[in-house]
């Protein structure tokens, strides 16, 4: 289908703003006439250094990030956070985690490999189709923070409320930043692999509260150190500096939309379309229970896995592609990232529609 317009409903790495990849695309050879690519040019270099600059600042304009907080630009995914999170901020050798999904699990074990890991939520025993209420939450005294994903990727649940522990708050929000509006102030930590609505692979953003910097474990690697990377604003060693430029370029976007205030609105809407649908269909099924359904990942299925193959294979055919669940949920599932068009939606719905009539349904 080469040139064909397609939707891309991947989970990660995903769709990103047009307009910023044909500003990539303006810009990739001669960037502002000096005469190189932003790919080739030393990280130190003053052209570097602007973008760098504009990409914070930009961040820090569109969450309204407080004065306290630092923003770090860094590699090595949001799995390499599972571990530097205990390492600099379990003080006192213990945390709650909150298990709601397949990454806050794999962040809850990795942490276990540091210090004592109070499980504070599971939800696994209804195969993590739900968000637990604040009443659900346990805990322990001794923590030095309570941990939460915010959205559940392949699960296709979404916390639609800040919990309030007492305890220093630290979140994943690699498949929701900037769809919405957020109190940082709240937060001790939050960080997001890039790759699912902010840029390329590669980047992950982490937003600290700079007082909670400077207690590392000895053995922390260097690089690991949130007090080093802020004193050396990111820049202890090579940034991924092409993924910064890029956040740049989605950030100039959602600025032309209006801010985190308008995509959140576009977002619902998405989202009321899709689930809309769902909730009348007498085929398919949504995985997530109502109140805790991801505006980002809509995860439903048909009941027959046959189906969902062939489900699947006919909407690539129609250039609507990734639809496939995560291999340990099964099913389906439909990323509707912010640079999701509504258009996309409209068409899956449609081709939902005319696959629920043409099975006899
Ligand atoms: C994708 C994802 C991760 C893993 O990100 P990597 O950058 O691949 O390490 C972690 N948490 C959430 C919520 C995700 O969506």
């Amino acid at each position: 289908m080469s040139g064909e317009k397609v939707y891309n409903f991947s989970a990660g790495p995903s769709v990103l703003p047009e307009s910023a990849l044909l500003k990539a695309q303006a810009e990739l050879l001669d960037y502002k006439s000096s005469g190189m690519s932003i790919m080739e040019m030393s990280h130190r270099s003053l052209y570097f250094k602007a973008v760098f600059d504009e990409s914070k600042a930009k961040l820090k304009a569109a969450l309204k990030v407080p004065d306290t907080h630092e923003i770090l630009f860094l590699q090595g995914g949001a799995t390499l956070q599972f571990a530097a999170i205990p390492m600099n901020l379990m003080v006192s050798g213990e945390a709650s985690y909150a298990v709601t999904g397949n990454f806050a699990s794999l962040a809850a074990k990795e942490a276990e490999k540091y210090g004592k890991v109070h499980i504070a939520c599971d939800t696994s025993d209804r195969n993590h189709s739900y968000i637990p209420s604040p009443e659900e939450l346990s805990v322990s005294e001794g923590s030095d923070y309570f941990y939460y994903c915010a959205n559940n990727t392949i699960y296709g649940t979404e916390w639609h409320y800040v919990p309030e522990t007492g305890k220093t708050l630290v979140c994943d929000m690699s498949s929701d930043i900037l769809s919405k509006p957020v109190d940082v102030s709240k937060f001790g930590l939050i960080y997001a692999g890039a790759q699912k609505n902010m840029a390329p692979a590669g980047l992950t953003v982490v937003i600290i509260d700079k007082s909670l910097a400077g207690k590392a474990m000895p053995i922390t690697p260097k690089v690991m150190d949130y007090k080093v990377l802020i004193e050396k604003d990111s820049m202890l060693n090579t940034p991924p500096c092409w993924c910064i430029y890029m956040l740049g370029n989605t950030l100039d976007w959602v600025e032309s939309v209006g801010g985190v205030e308008e995509i959140e609105k576009l977002n619902l809407e998405k989202a009321k379309l899709l689930y809309g649908f769902l909730d009348e269909s007498k085929l398919f099924v949504p995985h997530a229970e109502t109140a805790s359904r991801s505006m980002m990942n809509v995860t439903f299925r048909t009941g027959s896995q046959e189906l969902d193959g062939e489900f699947v294979k006919a909407a690539e055919q129609r250039g609507m592609l990734n639809l496939k669940g995560h291999r340990i949920a099964g099913g389906m599932r439909a990323s509707i990232y912010n640079a999701m068009p509504i258009e996309g939606v409209k068409a899956l719905v449609d081709y939902m529609k005319e696959f629920e009539v043409t099975h006899n349904v």
